[in-house]
């Protein structure tokens, strides 16, 4: 007998004998499909054989026990009529004499590790097999033998290479979505499903459908295209109300897969050639097999380089059968009676495989509750923290700041006053202050905490302020030397000190020397200014500047450099009301959401791709004119190398092709720390015409000279990352444009990207992508680092936030440190929550 069939005879009696209980092969005998289908064609077995194979084991672990025994029988029963050498019933086969353990030997370096790889329902298992010894004992994998089972989060720290077909190569390309274990599986949710579960006969089809349809193949044809260098295969499929035909290109090895007369099921968009309505690469399986890819509800999950959907979601689907059910649910059965949600393990069955729309609803909210409860719980916390110690007091008179303010070269928005009334409110308080200020990029949000500083330094003490990058921090010291120490300013230029990277040690050693005896009042700078060896004298006053910038630590670090000194963090991201009270529920909030007169508001086009050469005419103009202009380019993930490439390439494009009497920049996140600051210094200083980037450009940076902002690749950037972009441009009197140019022109993207033409305020900006987009993605990682715990919890239901809010706050009025004992589990999830998270803005 082959030996592909002397393998399947085996593990089919195995499976017997453990009472079919889908355990004969660990992760299920569908597991063995990875590497037997190429062993039975290495073999020579019938492709008729192979497929029935294939079908029956794929939705073998879909059926109960005595489905699978007659599953199997039958499926050997088919083989017999093939090979009649096989034709005996599995469990009356002969057993061969000493074999080599089977299951994993195609993959040796799996094997110590593979003991998490069983299934949770297989833990009893191997008791059984010692209580009651066999005879002749079947061939086991050690692995079966020796696996041990625990239902603890601890098994869920497994590394993926436990999982069937994930080796070191994919398990890299795995980190680089954020997935190391099991339980960085379950939790990567997917970006988006295609609802695939409404069938319609072939007759009812309409363009632009997205659909399954489950049909017979008719015919199957390859023929070659363009002249011989690639091929297309055209399959008919019919359904009895009309036929399809679907396309596959270059694919050739697709062709024998398609067996006349076999029933399949095909999902995707329906397109149009030549008049009849086509499908172009759809995703298909034989009807028989269990519908992961098509006929439900799909889910599309983000890639990187190297992964497939298709691969992806098959992994996801062994992790999450076996996986999700086994979880722990940390949250108090009381409360999710109280708050009426579903189970852990459903929400994470569901979220990824839905069965429905609702169930995938319920299963949201349950992952968004949870988000929102860890988070609150979080937040209330640390604002008892910070309310149980105190500040010490600060407190100018009106007059006193009414000479300040008229030294100022303008005057004062209505909210930059506000903020600043909250900020003299808070310093006069008694308690630390805790103050958020959400303003626009370019509405002075610099300005107020210069203020701040001044009422601090006057009343005696120092004040630090920390930006993320030498060149904004440099902008800033430029900006207090102006506001402070000019004309009828408070202090004298000595007492603001610079303290960066490339500070000179002579100079680096005068302001530690001055910070420590007090005669330095005011340090700007970079993460220099939390060296251990910077010390001051009176710390009262704490800022930082593009708060999501920096890491918890660092924040803490500059803070205990004082004794409890007031903090002021400021962000550009702009945050919906209702997100920044769930996100900075400890922290009080100051919005200036008016910019200062005067501003020309940007303009804002769409242009087609076929449309860039009038971008280009612009730039050209507006150069001409004595400006400057932005290019980026979507950089989705910096370890990525095609992201990069598009605008290293683009670069020598531009710069040799379109632009060659120009002189062109290139700065992208490759770049070391100092090499970006410094195309950036000489981009400010113009001795760049243009500055072609990937979004590594920095936030915050005023170079008013710019006019032109050119985005490529516009839709795959959110509409909150578009207008931080877009904020690089209008500094100036001149009037700015913003040219946002997609990579294809899609309806629906456009009616995102319109709306940057159509409103400059980053607030209406942030609540429409939170509700075209949801906030997973306008949370993402680049947009607000901060709040990536985030990935469920819908921002815009309010009925939610408000729920775990309520919860949360219940849950700690009674126990506030979850030291009782039945909230054990739920401490020890808290912990998880916030040790993987930066929700701490403090
Ligand atoms: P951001 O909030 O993005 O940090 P900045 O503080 O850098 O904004 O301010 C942007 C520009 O606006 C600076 O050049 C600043 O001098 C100017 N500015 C700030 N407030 C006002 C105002 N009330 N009127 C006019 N210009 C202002
Ligand atoms: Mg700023």
């Amino acid at each position: 007998m082959q030996p592909s069939l002397e393998k399947l005879r085996k593990f089919f009696r195995l499976e017997h004998e453990n009472k079919y209980q889908n355990t004969a092969i660990i992760g299920g005998l569908a597991k063995m499909l990875d590497y037997w289908e190429g062993e039975a064609r290495a073999d020579g077995i019938t492709e008729e054989v192979i497929q029935a194979v294939v079908s029956r084991l794929r939705s073998y672990e879909k059926i109960s026990p005595d489905g699978r025994a007659e599953s199997l029988k039958g499926l050997w029963k088919r083989i017999g009529e093939t090979y009649p050498e096989a034709g005996q019933r599995p469990k009356q086969a002969q057993q061969p004499p000493q074999q080599k353990p089977p299951a994993q030997e195609a993959k040796p370096e799996s094997r110590q590790e593979s003991a998490p790889r069983l299934a949770p329902q297989q833990q009893s298992q191997p008791q059984q097999q010692q209580q009651k010894p066999r005879q002749n004992p079947p061939p086991r994998s050690e692995a079966v033998v020796g696996a041990k089972h625990s239902q603890t989060p601890a098994a869920l720290s497994a590394a993926l290479t436990v999982l069937q077909g994930v080796g070191p190569r994919n398990a890299e390309a795995l980190e680089k979505l954020g997935l190391q274990t099991l339980g960085d599986m379950l939790y990567y949710f997917p970006r988006r499903y295609e609802d695939y579960s409404q069938l319609k006969p072939i007759q009812s089809l309409m363009y632009n459908d997205v659909v399954t349809v489950l049909g017979t193949v008719q015919s199957v044809h390859s023929r070659p295209i363009r002249g011989g260098k690639s091929s297309v295969i055209e399959v008919i499929i019919g359904d009895g109300t009309g036929s399809l035909r679907i396309s596959y290109f270059n694919q050739p090895w697709l062709s024998n897969r398609f067996k006349e007369g076999e029933a399949i099921s095909v999902s995707g968009k329906i397109d149009q050639y030549l008049g009849r309505l086509v499908m172009n690469s759809p995703d298909w399986e034989p009807v028989e097999v269990e519908n992961l890819h098509t006929n439900r509800i799909v889910p599309i999950y983000s890639l990187t380089e190297r992964i497939t959907q298709k691969w992806l979601r098959n992994q996801m689907n062994s992790v999450i059968t076996y996986w999700a059910p086994a979880v722990v649910d940390a949250l108090p059965e009381t409360i999710r009676r109280a708050a009426q949600l579903v189970s852990l393990g459903e929400a994470l069955t569901q979220v990824h495989f839905p069965d429905s729309q609702a169930r995938l609803q319920l299963a949201r909210e349950r992952l968004g509750f949870d988000e929102i409860f860890y988070l609150q719980m979080g937040v209330l916390r640390q604002k008892r923290d910070w309310k149980s110690v105190d500040g010490r007091r600060f407190s100018v008179s009106d007059e006193w700041l009414g000479t300040r303010l008229s030294a100022l070269p303008f005057t004062l928005t209505s909210a930059q006053q506000t903020s600043l009334d909250d900020i003299r409110k808070d310093l006069d308080s008694g308690k630390p202050m805790n103050r958020l200020v959400q303003g626009d990029v370019g509405s002075g949000k610099t300005v107020v905490a210069a203020l701040g500083a001044s009422i601090v330094v006057s009343g005696g003490a120092q004040a630090a302020i920390m930006a993320p990058t030498s060149i904004l921090a440099e902008q800033h010291y430029r900006n207090f030397i102006k506001l402070l120490a000019g004309d009828g300013g408070i202090m004298s230029q000595s007492e603001i000190r610079l303290l960066v990277g490339n500070t000179t040690e002579s100079e680096k050693e005068a302001i530690r020397q001055g910070l420590q005896d007090g005669s330095i009042k005011i340090v700007i700078g970079t993460h220099a200014v939390i060296e251990p060896d910077v010390l001051f004298k009176d710390l009262q006053f704490v800022v930082i500047d593009e708060q999501h910038r920096f890491g918890v630590e660092q924040r803490a670090e500059l803070r205990s450099k004082g004794t409890n000194p007031h903090l002021l963090v400021m962000t550009a991201t702009p945050i919906p009301r209702s997100l920044a009270l769930t996100v900075f529920g400890d922290l009080d909030i100051s919005v200036i959401d008016v910019m200062p007169e005067g501003r020309q508001p940007v303009t804002t086009f769409v242009l087609r791709p076929q449309e860039r050469e009038r971008a280009y005419t612009l730039i050209r103009g507006q150069i001409k004119n004595g400006n400057q202009a932005f290019i980026v380019y979507p950089l989705i993930d910096e370890s990525e190398k095609i992201d990069a490439r598009a605008a290293v390439d683009d670069f020598e494009t531009l710069s040799k092709q379109v632009f060659p009497d120009l002189k062109l920049g290139l700065l992208h996140g490759r770049m070391k720390p100092s090499e970006k600051d410094e195309v950036m210094l000489k981009f400010r200083d113009k001795e760049f015409d243009i500055l072609v980037s990937t979004t590594v450009i920095e936030v915050g940076v005023d170079v008013p000279n710019s006019t032109v902002m050119l985005i490529e690749g516009a839709d795959r950037f959110g509409l909150a990352q578009l207008h931080q972009l877009r904020g690089r441009v209008g500094r100036g009197s001149v009037q700015s444009t913003c040219l946002l140019i997609p990579t294809h022109e899609d309806a629906t993207e456009n009616e995102r990207l319109q709306a940057m033409a159509v409103t400059n305020s980053g607030f209406e900006l942030a609540d429409l992508d939170l509700k075209l987009r949801g906030p997973g993605e306008f949370l993402g990682t680049r947009q607000a680092g901060y709040a990536t715990t985030l990935k469920m919890a819908s921002i815009t239901d309010v009925k939610l936030i408000e729920k775990a809010r309520e919860q949360a706050q219940a849950l700690f009025e009674r126990d506030p440190d979850l030291s009782q004992p039945e909230h054990a589990l739920l401490a020890e999830a808290f912990e998880r929550f916030w040790g993987a998270g930066k929700g701490d803005v403090s």
